[in-house]
């Protein structure tokens, strides 16, 4: 393969992937995955998102408040957060809003992502952004708010098309999960391929956001569910699949993808290899 792979946010300290992490890692780097952007969702998973970032070149680490978890957070999380992004060059992620889990509280996830993204823009750290139904909402916050000048993501965009133009202009990179090849997701791959070319990324959101059973070439099992979990080495499979979708060559695709990631994530790639 003459191409390398960047997946531009998983979550390889869940504990679903924790029994099998020697083997995924030494997977992501036959699959040539260059780089992936590991996503802390909530103060306990933070420490071990710093431990992998520091035994793992490949990892980019990421420290944040994903909106399902808000409700947890104790009362030193701000100070708790600060510590993480000083410990190791970093982003901030997965943070974001969410209207579409059970008993959601948005005002206390609006405060949580605020904080959260005004601190980004305080640090020019790029940002990986959640949202599932407050796309208008999150339009308004970001344009009220600073941002990163480096730009942020909005990983799994499955927004209207009609918002992909106001976002950009924002400073706005998509990423493409897997999870968008199974037939019903339509709507979302059609907002895909009326992406900036410039704004495209690729990701895996493992061990969620499962590509159909036939695309995956590296099956693996949650030994306490039994349930299928994503493999952070299908991001192959994901290149495969946006090739197909933007009907380009998979080469020429992964060097825009590269040019895409190195743009938004440059400087915190280049501070972790000091
Ligand atoms: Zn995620």
């Amino acid at each position: 393969m003459n191409y390398r792979l960047y997946d531009a946010h998983n979550h390889l300290q869940d504990p679903r992937l924790a029994p099998h992490r020697e083997a995924v890692l030494a997977a992501v780097r036959r699959e040539n995955v260059v780089k992936m952007v590991v996503n802390g969702s909530c103060e306990a998973d933070w420490p071990e998102v710093l431990e992998l970032a520091r035994r793992c070149p490949e990892v980019i680490p990421a420290f944040g408040c994903h909106p399902w978890y808000v409700k947890g957070l104790t009362p030193d999380w701000q100070k708790a957060l600060v510590r993480h992004l000083e410990a190791v060059p970093c982003g901030i992620g997965e943070v974001g809003l969410d209207r579409w889990i059970k008993g959601y509280d948005l005002e206390q996830q609006e405060q949580v992502f605020v904080w959260q993204l005004r601190l980004a823009a305080e640090r020019e750290l790029p940002v990986s952004i959640h949202c599932l139904q407050a796309w208008g909402r999150l339009l308004e916050i970001l344009r009220a708010e600073p941002r990163p000048r480096c730009g942020f993501l909005l990983h799994s965009y499955g927004g209207p098309q009609e918002m992909i133009a106001p976002l950009a202009e924002l400073g706005a990179y998509f990423s493409l999960p897997g999870y968008f090849a199974h037939e019903r997701k339509a709507r979302q791959r059609k907002a895909f391929r009326a992406l900036p070319p410039d704004r495209m990324l690729i990701e895996t959101d493992a061990p969620d956001q499962l590509l159909p059973p036939e695309r995956s070439g590296h099956p693996l099992t949650d030994g306490h569910t039994n349930k299928a979990i994503n493999h952070p080495a299908n991001l192959g499979a994901v290149y495969q699949f946006a090739a197909e979708l933007l009907n380009e060559p998979i080469e020429a695709l992964a060097q825009r993808v590269e040019a895409n990631f190195q743009r938004l994530f440059a400087a915190v790639a280049t501070a972790l290899a000091r």
